[in-house]
């Protein structure tokens, strides 16, 4: 095996995957598998009341129906900031139980005084889940940048603050391995934002940047609706001393009219799809939707292997057939 090479895959268990979710497994499966890479499972369930393990169990479970295998977890080589923490919470894939290596590297950010308090309201409450693009965006207007410690400590008496970082002026460019050239500018595109909610839930940005350093994961295969995160990951990825992993944002999957596939069309989740069509049904669709077949038949994700590619992979957001209604 070439550990050099780590893919993941990463889902939040907010419900039970629906086909976009899967098209997501199965290539960053076949990516790192077809270079003899590692591959990660990592459950994104740090928002616990919408992520309960009972889903991660059954996430867990379709993923080896359709015949996907993952690695395990390994220590990550002597990480000062991880000394002390027990290696049971190094090693798990749950990021719930990730917290106090979520705090080591908050508290590097504060060393750097790049931290501060923000008791703008509501705004911050999604932090904890990737914001994908139909989520909308708003750059912060900087409100709470420069309050004053009497400020905050007046504020703090009412309300819990979340906690924010300050970005540079600073454009990062990245080559995505699907969508090409890419640049954000993360003062004037993004602005300061959230690695902590005010209840405490550590947000998905600081989250999934810390586990992919640790992890040593090389490559990360997502929707492309995440492409507006991209540019703050691999900044964190410089503040924590990490070397950024590639990125392919994949196109999207959409229902035959158009819509975007979410957790709510019950319709198209495993739990259904599992009663209508078999594993290899179901990712012969998948990989004909994708490109990686020139004509649907049923395929076993191990027989993709020998013949994957990403030139193969389309790269406009690709309509279901209709097939799946
Ligand atoms: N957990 C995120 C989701 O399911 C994906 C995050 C990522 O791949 O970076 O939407």
């Amino acid at each position: 095996m070439n550990k050099k090479i780590t893919g993941r895959f990463a889902p939040s268990p907010s419900g039970r995957m629906h086909l976009g979710n899967v098209l997501c497994a199965l290539l960053s499966w076949l990516s790192a598998r077809s270079q003899n890479g590692r591959c990660l499972l990592r459950i994104e369930d740090l928002d616990q009341m919408r992520c309960p393990r009972s889903y991660a169990a059954l996430i867990i479970d379709d993923l080896h129906w359709l015949g996907l295998d993952w690695d395990t977890i390994e220590m990550p080589p002597n990480i000062p900031l991880l000394e002390g923490i027990s290696s049971n919470i190094c090693l798990s894939a749950y990021q719930s139980d990730r917290t106090p290596i979520y705090l080591r590297y908050e508290a590097l950010l504060q060393q750097k005084n790049l931290l501060y308090p923000c008791f703008c309201s509501r705004a911050e409450l999604h932090a904890a889940n990737a914001p994908h693009l139909s989520d909308g965006r708003v750059v912060y207007s900087g409100k709470c940048r420069d309050l004053s410690l009497p400020q905050i400590r007046k504020l703090s008496q009412t309300r819990g603050a979340a906690t924010r970082v300050r970005v540079p002026d600073k454009t990062i460019p990245f080559l995505d391995g699907c969508m090409g050239a890419y640049t954000e500018n993360l003062a004037q595109e993004c602005g300061d934002f959230i690695i902590r909610r005010s209840d405490g839930v550590f947000a998905y940005q600081l989250a999934v940047t810390v586990d992919d350093g640790l992890m040593g994961v090389t490559e990360v295969v997502r929707g492309n609706d995440l492409i507006g995160s991209t540019a703050r990951q691999i900044w964190l990825h410089q503040q924590f001393g990490f070397v950024p992993p590639k990125f392919y944002h994949i196109p999207l999957l959409l229902a035959p009219d158009g819509r975007r596939l979410s957790k709510r069309d019950e319709d198209l989740d495993l739990g259904i799809l599992r009663t209508r069509m078999t594993p290899q049904q179901l990712t012969g669709t998948l990989a004909y939707a994708a490109g990686l077949l020139p004509q649907y038949h049923p395929v076993a994700p191990h027989d993709l292997i020998p013949l994957f590619h990403w030139d193969l992979v389309k790269k406009q957001n690709l309509l279901l057939p209709d097939l799946f209604r």
